[in-house]
């Protein structure tokens, strides 16, 4: 048996077409133009790639994209001033800033001075509570990415036994969360489970956050099950040349999707529809500032 391989591109190229129709709708029926705003402060080549695509994607659906580069030295009251600046911007419904900031800023007090409805992250406090305790919240990009995927192949989640590996504040708790509120019974492990291999083998859903390269082998996989693979794991690939590398997941895919019954792959899985929830959660946020009824099938 060969697991179907769930395209997260092309998944990912259908929520961002929804984002531009309701974009369009939201210019041409309510004169209103959704605008994201990304902070990235210092020069780290990984986030300012990430940024560039975001900024990228944000204009293709039409939307306005507001960059904000700061130097790598930026006291941590400038880039509160400018944090302050954006929440009171009624032209801006998502503020981003990019993640890791320099070690002289205070991450967790950067993230809680964002407006908790322009908070697309989804890190804020008060999100991690709302979500926590079933109410609306700006969910995290990445598992409500997940969370898509998942109800798009199963329907409904009810039920369905769910394995997340990893506890992490932006993947492993949010999307534990999610699938509690979708009626999974769910099982939160980490680097202190007992007998992992088991654990795993009794999902039906199984999604790895964890950040090892291909730890998880097909045989962790319960025949059947879905394998959601978060992680992106840079490794060696000498069979493409002297110094090359290339991307993994946290599962062996080769293995496992010889038993899943449908499973992500790593590149083209969970990776571009991280984004792509960013734009959902941007048009989410821009319709509840204007009391508008939210787009569906781009929420939790
Ligand atoms: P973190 O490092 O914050 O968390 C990793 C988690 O894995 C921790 O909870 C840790 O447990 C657990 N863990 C580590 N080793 C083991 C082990 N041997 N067995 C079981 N659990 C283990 O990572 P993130 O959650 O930020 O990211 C996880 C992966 O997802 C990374 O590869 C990251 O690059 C990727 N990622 C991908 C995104 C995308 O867009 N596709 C977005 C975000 C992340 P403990 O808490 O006990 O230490």
């Amino acid at each position: 048996m060969s697991a179907k391989i769930i395209d997260g591109k092309a998944f990912a190229a259908t929520v961002r077409e929804k984002v531009a129709g309701h974009v369009s709708r939201l210019r041409e029926v309510h004169g209103i133009v959704p605008g994201l705003a990304v902070v990235l402060v210092g020069d780290d080549p990984a986030s300012e790639v990430y940024v560039r695509n975001k900024g990228k994607q944000t204009l293709e659906v039409g939307m306005n994209s507001y960059e904000h580069k700061l130097p790598e030295d930026t006291p941590e009251a400038d880039l509160l001033a400018l944090v302050a600046r954006l929440n009171a911007d009624p032209a801006v419904h998502g503020i981003l800033v990019q993640l890791p900031l320099p070690d002289h800023i205070d991450e967790e007090k950067v993230i809680n001075s964002v407006t908790p409805s322009k908070d697309v992250d989804g890190f804020h406090i008060l999100n991690v509570g709302l979500l926590a305790t079933g109410q609306k919240a700006m969910v995290p990009c990445t598992p409500l990415g997940c969370l898509m995927m998942l109800r798009d192949h199963h329907g409904s989640l009810s039920g369905l036994n769910a394995v997340v590996v990893g506890r992490s504040n932006i993947v492993g708790k949010p999307m534990a969360q999610l699938l509690l509120r979708d009626s999974c019974t769910v099982t939160i492990a980490h680097s202190r489970t007992k007998d992992l291999a088991e654990v795993c083998r009794g999902a039906d859903i199984l999604v790895a956050a964890v950040g090892r390269a291909q730890m998880i082998p097909g045989d962790w996989v319960k025949p059947g099950a879905t394998v959601i693979d978060v992680g992106i794991n840079r490794i060696p690939a000498p069979e493409k040349g002297e110094g090359k590398s290339r991307l993994v997941g946290d599962v062996d895919f080769d293995s496992a999707v010889q038993v899943a019954g449908a499973i992500t792959p790593v590149p083209g899985g969970v990776g571009p529809m991280t984004i792509a929830c960013l734009l959902a959660n941007t048009i989410t946020a821009c319709c509840r500032a204007h009391d508008l009824p939210e787009p569906s099938g781009l929420t939790a």
